[in-house]
């Protein structure tokens, strides 16, 4: 039982006497609006709004994206209008509550790619309009994925694949990898129990020794990082969620043995330079796995994900991966875009960081806020034509291609796998030798359609741009690699 008090204990930005008292106020609102309606669980319906509202405190969100939590079923399960909500609380809160309650229209119905991808578009536009709505949605559809149990058996089939193909991806685009893990394995237990819970036994079986073998680690690894006065906030062990463990172990023959990274280690330090000085500490203590250091402070992933990734031959011969990274980017990595608000110095809305000329943009933005703002300005919408944008096919230029990993990567129409390949990496682009879409090779000039999941095979010690990619390739970015990398070479 989750209660109002929990969730104002929750709440990680500084609360003033009006903000608190909003919250309260739309608690006692909700609380009277849904009195007598249960949920399937048979739960006073009031828990549901208040685990929404405390999955939105967990991951950093302020007062009024919680009182939205709070008020997110109000309008379209109870007497109670927007219009009331409006009165009471503003525009502002209206208009979240109003945007849920739409974006609580889209269905996945069947599994026909064009509705898949018809939603996937209008999740994008909703998050345009305010990203705040697709927070309060996610956090709605975590507490459902914990409930799911209640329902009957063909909608928790619907609604874990629409968690899965839907909202897991779109909460790992945010970069809010605590919320991405919990959605994926709720839905992977609804949908392929028997793995599930193969892969759930398998992981607890391992448990105990792990958690013996990972406290050696990390005293030896503190005692070494006292030694050289290197300062660390925290270091702790943690295991992988069940459902990327699964992924991992179909690449693997399922066998679990050859997986380097099932024991990890985080080191938490206070400044970007102490995760450098640590990694080399990490590397006199243990000796480096060849090939697998991950430098993604210098080149974050395309979600904004910054770390650095080691993977050591530990205590015993054992491989075991080591992360190091600041606190900031730790908060980042579990809360995403909303831990950047928490650190964003001056507050502003989202909308005045997604749209607001006046306000200076900070440098570690997100790319794909970066990319959206763009979007918006080649159209020059404002944002009310944003949201009725539903109606038109904003994106009807635009290709979303998927990674092996479920990063969405935006190209124009036409791209070919070469122009994705540069848009995830120019490293991968300048290697790439050929490219799987949806698991099948084709030839490097294919078109590639949205919603396609593109794998690019690259070769370990050639770069091999050629003059021929020139005729096929759309992007302006890919071009320019490929010109700057023949410049070098001296063919043109
Ligand atoms: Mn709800």
């Amino acid at each position: 039982m989750v209660t109002i008090e929990e969730v104002l204990r929750n709440i990680k930005l500084k609360m003033n006497a009006k903000n608190e008292a909003m919250i309260r106020s739309a608690y006692e609102l909700a609380l009277n609006a849904h009195t007598d309606q249960k949920r399937k669980s048979g739960e006073d319906y009031i828990q549901h709004p208040l685990h929404t509202a405390l999955n939105l405190a967990r991951i950093g969100l302020g007062a009024r994206t919680i009182t939205a939590g709070l008020l997110h079923d109000v309008p379209e399960d109870t007497d109670v209008t927007l219009e009331e909500i409006e009165k009471k609380f503003g525009k502002e809160i209206a208009t979240l509550v109003d945007g849920v309650t739409k974006l609580g229209k889209i269905k996945l119905r069947g599994t026909k790619e064009e509705n898949y991808l018809e939603n996937l578009r209008k999740m994008f536009l909703a998050m345009a309009a305010d990203i705040r709505v697709v927070l309060i949605k996610l956090a709605d559809r975590l507490h459902n994925m914990e409930t799911l149990e209640s329902l009957p058996p063909e909608k928790q089939e619907r609604i874990a694949r629409e968690t899965l193909e839907i909202y897991a991806p779109i909460a790992n685009r945010l970069g809010i990898g605590d919320i991405k893990a919990r959605l994926e394995d709720l839905a992977f237990r609804y949908l392929d129990p028997e793995n599930y819970n193969y892969v759930a036994n398998l992981s607890a079986a391992q448990q105990e020794k792990r958690k013996k073998y990972i406290k050696k680690v990390v005293t030896e690894l503190k005692k070494e990082l006292g030694r050289e006065g290197i300062r660390f906030v925290d270091i702790f062990g943690r295991s992988k969620h069940i459902y990327r463990l699964f992924q991992k172990l179909k690449r693997h023959d399922m066998d679990i043995a050859k997986i380097y990274d099932l024991v990890g280690v985080r080191i938490i330090v206070p400044e970007i330079v102490n995760c450098y000085e640590t990694l080399g500490i990490v590397h006199k203590k243990y000796r480096p796995l060849v090939g697998r250091i991950k430098d993604y402070i210098s080149l974050p992933k395309p979600n904004g994900y910054q770390s650095i990734h080691t993977t050591i031959f530990g205590p015993e011969g054992k491989f075991l991966e080591v992360q190091i990274r600041t606190k900031k980017m730790d908060d980042e990595a579990e809360f995403g875009i909303a831990a950047h608000w928490i650190y964003s110095e001056n507050k502003r809305s989202f909308k005045d960081l997604l749209f607001g000329k006046k306000t200076k943009v900070p440098d570690q933005e997100l790319i794909w806020v970066k990319q959206l703002r763009e979007w918006q300005n080649e159209l020059g919408k404002d944002d009310h034509e944003f949201m009725e944008g539903l109606k038109i096919d904003f994106f009807k230029n635009h290709i979303f291609a998927f990674t092996p990993m479920g990063d969405i990567i935006d190209l124009p129409e036409e791209a070919t796998p070469i122009d994705f390949a540069y848009r995830v990496h120019s490293e991968i682009g300048d290697r790439a030798v050929g490219a799987k879409v949806n698991g099948h090779i084709v030839t490097l000039d294919y078109k590639v359609k949205n919603g396609e999941i593109i794998e690019i095979l690259t070769s370990k010690d050639h770069k091999n741009p050629s003059r021929d990619w020139l005729r096929f390739v759309k992007t302006s970015n890919a071009k320019s690699h490929i010109k700057k990398f023949m410049k070098k070479e001296g063919m043109i």
